[in-house]
């Protein structure tokens, strides 16, 4: 069994965890945490990432374009835009990094429901 829960279904499971990290900058802050996911969790959280976001390579900056608002609701404050940074561990594979932009409401909303805490 993994020693710690996975961080998205919240229970143990056979074999090892992978590593991610979500970091949202918003209101001048910078919210981050490292989640411990199971191989299916992550796999979820890479086809969502895939699917939505910006994959960036290495090094890359991350492009200035409004169509990468992750959030598309009716609503969404596209001026507002938080940049929204996931970084992928699989193990046994490279890293991954994606990028997208929430407006502001959804920021504070994402920072909530993934427990992010502000960095000094
Ligand atoms: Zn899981
Ligand atoms: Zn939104």
């Amino acid at each position: 069994m993994s020693f710690y829960p996975c961080d998205s279904h919240r229970e143990r499971v056979n074999g090892a965890l992978s590593g991610a990290r979500v970091t949202v900058l918003h209101r001048d802050a910078n919210y981050s945490r490292k989640l411990r996911l199971c191989e299916p969790c992550l796999s979820d959280l890479v086809g969502v990432l895939a699917n939505q976001w910006q994959e960036l390579r290495d090094g890359e900056p991350p492009p200035s374009d409004s169509r990468l608002q992750v959030c598309t609701q009716e609503g969404c404050d596209r001026q507002s835009a938080a940049p929204i940074f996931g970084f992928v561990y699989p193990r046994g594979f490279e890293p991954r990094f994606f990028y997208g932009r929430l407006c502001g409401d959804h920021a504070t909303a994402r920072v909530r429901d993934l427990e992010l805490l502000p960095n000094p």
